[in-house]
């Protein structure tokens, strides 16, 4: 076999509906070589493993042992047991979102990989999104947000509630938005399809004011991912489903720009205000891909994850302090 021995060996555990998408991407990728798969349905790891041209394992160690980083990509139930034996192992591990089921889970995790020196990252993909990216050139102090998550209803992810399937990707982008400690929370949701809460709706109250309200449904006839977001002198909308990022801006004098949309009569105080448009331009990429950069570029010291164990964690602890809200509300 030929391969830099720079190169880090990464497989992948749990191939089926995302994992074989980290296979796709690990075989695509010239900075690491792809050693294999490995999935307790040991068919499934075959067909995989022969479509992309790696090793199908058929014991989880001999993966790891092989691997030197690894993608874990089973139900959320399996995330602590088999990221602890990666750890253990002192191997790197990106695992999908949500990080664990409990937080006790997720502590052990973090504080293994701190004495492991290895790397957590959790696949809160849509931090990767590049209508949200854009963000990043923006002076950003949100004092409201209001989010919108509402997708179709199909089996998969229906082994968790919707707060830990969808709006967890949210408490984590909003986590990562407004820089404060959460005040208080209040939530309300209700089972439909399944035994457990289909649509949820949360409202999250900072301790710097910020406030932020967030629906996500499994249950929808569309498809919906939209976030709002409103500050002093500007607001801004985002539909990920289209990868527009609309900004709206407040000056005090005018521009004479075409994109102005409102141009307000003098106020009390002698002020004239515009509102101007502007639409970012936002270039689409492989989020799933960017992060998998992300994590190999983190375990060889040229990057840290985008989003870490600990983020992962935080945004976990918020979404189970709303689950549990809902089930007391509904008992
Ligand atoms: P899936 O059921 O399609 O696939 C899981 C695979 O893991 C199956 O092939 C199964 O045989 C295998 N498996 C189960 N237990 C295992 C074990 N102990 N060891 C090895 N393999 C095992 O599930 P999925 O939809 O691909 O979801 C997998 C994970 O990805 C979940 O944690 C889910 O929350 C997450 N996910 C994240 C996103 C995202 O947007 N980031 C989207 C979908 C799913």
């Amino acid at each position: 076999m030929s391969y830099s021995y720079k190169k880090p060996r990464v497989g992948v555990i749990g191939v089926g509906h995302l994992g074989q998408h980290h296979a796709k991407h690990f075989n695509t990728m010239d900075s690491v070589h792809f050693a294999g798969v490995f999935d307790i349905d040991s068919q499934r790891a075959e067909k995989i493993a022969s479509f992309y041209k790696t090793k199908s394992f058929s014991k989880i160690n001999a993966l790891v042992s092989a691997c030197d980083a690894v993608s874990i990509v089973t139900p959320t139930q399996f995330h602590a047991t088999v990221a602890e034996q990666c750890i253990r192992s002192g191997k790197h591990v990106f695992l999908e979102k949500p990080i664990t089921r409990t937080i006790e889970e997720a502590d052990t995790l973090i504080r293994l990989a701190k004495q492991m020196g290895v790397i957590i990252q959790v696949g809160h993909i849509e931090r990767l999104n590049p209508a949200l990216m854009v963000l990043k050139d923006l002076d950003l102090n949100p004092k409201y947000i209001e989010v919108q998550r509402l997708a179709p209803y199909t089996t998969r992810g229906t082994d968790v509630p919707v707060v830990l399937d969808l709006m967890i990707h949210d408490l984590d982008i909003i986590l990562s938005l407004v820089n404060s400690p959460v005040k208080n929370i209040r939530a309300s949701g209700v089972s439909i399809m399944t035994q457990s809460v289909d649509i949820a709706n949360a409202r999250i109250r900072f301790n710097n004011g910020t406030v932020a309200s967030l629906t996500s449904s499994r249950v929808a006839k569309n498809k919906v991912r939209k976030i709002k977001i409103f500050q002093r002198d500007m607001y801004i909308t985002i539909d990920f489903l289209l990868a527009l990022t609309e900004v709206y801006r407040v000056t005090d004098f005018h521009t004479q720009d075409p994109n102005t949309l409102v141009s307000a009569p003098l106020d009390q105080n002698g002020q004239h205000r515009e509102i101007v448009y502007e639409k970012l331009p936002v270039h689409t990429t492989d989020a799933l891909h960017q992060e998998l950069v992300n994590f190999v570029d983190s375990i060889n010291g040229k990057s840290t994850p985008i989003v870490d164990g600990q983020a992962g964690r935080d945004a976990l602890e918020v979404a189970i302090k709303i689950q549990n809200m809902i089930i007391e509300d509904t008992h």
